[in-house]
């Protein structure tokens, strides 16, 4: 699948490490971000202080991991990385914590999925650097307090809604990542092109930009599929001609939109008259998870005007009516 979520394998990783830009200055786009980033990690530097927490989000694949790594890097201290999920109890959190050093940064992915008992040991940590553990069971059970040294939080969510208000409030610098242009995307496929040693021309490198869905991540996958069709189909070059009839064999269509994007449009097309339906139904109605829909394949759908979003479920526009050749019906609520 090439929409996913996460990177699909440990070899994917290692490519995406190896893609991922290292300092501000070579991440592209996302401005807004990366000029008050500049300041605060700058002041932050004088200072001699930890950064203030900082919570990153929007969808899968925008650079939420990259830009922590790169503010640790600019920062000039280590960072600890891990997600929601994996943090169990609120020992796994301690651990960590206990052996962070001066101003480092800790990145947690997928923040909005701590357990509750996990997070109630983030707080005074994220507000006092302290933290308060049990030692012991039963009667002699008692609670320690343990301080920390100062460090950054850098949470990364797809989801802002999903936090809770207490941890929301506790982070200083709260920034949403934005889908990117295709010139900024045409720019990082031209630099992951020069890393992979891939001979691309502009036009290439733009008809692979317009079909990444607004995503680093996808920008640089099919990068790399295109890249396997110039070798074996081709002399290795990857023009716009080349781009276009790999993208085609990958079933990505020219607004970007591959099977899956597809087949969502089309069941709120088809199966539901243009909407609005309920993301439970429309769930049932592909096989995917809501939560998939809501975090992977709605976003770019809207913000690209082929979905909307209202109260009673999600409608079709007249611009998703067109893509798939159909005409709208005059009672459509667009
Ligand atoms: P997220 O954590 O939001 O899912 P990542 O930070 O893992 O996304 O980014 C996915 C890939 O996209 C990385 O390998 C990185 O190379 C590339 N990437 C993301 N953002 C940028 C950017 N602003 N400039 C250049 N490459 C980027």
């Amino acid at each position: 699948r090439i929409i996913d979520a996460a990177p699909s394998s440990p070899n994917e990783e290692a490519i995406e490490r190896a893609l991922r830009p290292k300092h501000l200055d070579e991440y592209v786009g996302q401005a807004k971000i990366r000029s008050q980033l500049e300041i605060f990690i700058s002041a932050a530097r004088k200072r001699s202080e930890a950064l203030d927490h900082t919570l990153l989000f929007g969808p899968p694949g925008l650079g939420k991991t990259t830009l922590a790594n790169i503010i640790a890097r600019e920062m000039g201290v280590n960072m600890r990385q891990t997600s929601g999920p994996v943090l169990e109890r609120p020992g796994d959190l301690a651990a960590i914590l206990t052996n962070l050093e001066a101003n480092d940064v800790l990145f947690i992915d997928e923040i909005h999925r701590l357990s509750p008992v996990v997070e109630e040991i983030l707080y005074p940590a994220l507000e006092d650097y302290q933290i308060d553990i049990m030692i012991g069971e039963g009667p002699a059970a008692r609670s320690v307090k343990l301080d920390l040294q100062p460090f950054t939080l850098v949470g990364a969510t797809t989801r802002a809604g999903m936090l809770t208000n207490p941890l929301r409030d506790r982070f200083g610098i709260v920034a949403r990542l934005e889908f990117y242009t295709t010139e900024e995307l045409a720019k990082i496929v031209t630099r992951s092109a020069a890393l992979l040693k891939a001979n691309i021309d502009d036009g290439g490198a733009l008809e692979i930009a317009r079909r990444a869905r607004g995503t680093p991540r996808i920008a640089n996958r099919l990068l790399r599929r295109v890249r396997d069709y110039a070798e074996v189909k081709g002399n290795g070059d990857i023009t716009r001609e080349l781009a276009d009839a790999a993208l085609r064999m990958l079933d990505v269509d020219h607004a970007g939109f591959d099977v899956m994007d597809r087949k969502l449009l089309e069941a709120v097309l088809y199966k539901f008259g243009g909407g609005p339906v309920g993301i439970g139904n429309l769930a049932a109605a592909i096989g995917e998870a809501a939560d998939t829909i809501e975090d992977v394949l709605e976003p770019y759908l809207i913000q690209q005007g082929f979905l909307q979003r209202t109260p009673r479920g999600r409608v079709a526009t007249a611009q998703a009516y067109q893509h798939f050749g159909v005409n709208p019906p005059r009672t459509s609520a667009t």
